[in-house]
């Protein structure tokens, strides 16, 4: 796991290369650290997000149209639409059980959001560590702070 606190002023902007409100709002240091990868939950759903790109791990939602969200995407408002309808298509039961599964956490020292997954904690002193992938910040589990899976990261 490399450090991810290397502060680079390269936005990711292969849709516009406008102003910087095409950045939506997002927090800066998101768009800072654009060398790795990113996991993250939007609404149930896995995202990979690497160099800018954008793709949706195996969707496992009946009744969603899996193959809209196939391939890579770099617009991520219209994945986000894509996938905004697929879930209205999708069984509501099954979504929200697949949003309990797949949630977001907030790093608490730099503060990224990322999947936290359960699998991933080491056990230490009676508790559970989760390490941030982006700065390898340790944080007990109990102490997480959950983060919103209705942002596109
Ligand atoms: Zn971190």
């Amino acid at each position: 796991m490399r450090p991810g606190y290397q502060v680079k002023t390269h936005f990711p902007g292969t849709r516009k290369r406008s102003s910087s409100q095409d950045r939506e709002g997002m927090p800066e240091h998101v768009w800072n650290r654009n060398d790795g990868t990113m996991t993250f939950a939007y609404k149930g759903l896995v995202i990979e997000k690497r160099n800018a790109l954008y793709r949706v791990r195996d969707v496992k939602l009946s009744g969603f149209p899996v193959q809209s969200v196939a391939g890579v995407f770099n617009d991520s408002r219209l994945l986000r639409a894509l996938i905004d309808s697929g879930i209205a298509q999708s069984c509501p039961e099954r979504l929200e059980r697949l949003r309990e599964g797949n949630r977001n956490v907030h790093c608490g020292n730099c503060l990224t959001p990322f999947l936290f997954r359960r699998e991933g904690m080491i056990e230490h002193l009676g508790g559970f560590l989760v390490t941030c992938p982006y700065c390898a910040h340790e944080e007990f589990e109990d102490r997480l702070r959950w983060a919103t899976d209705e942002n596109f990261y």
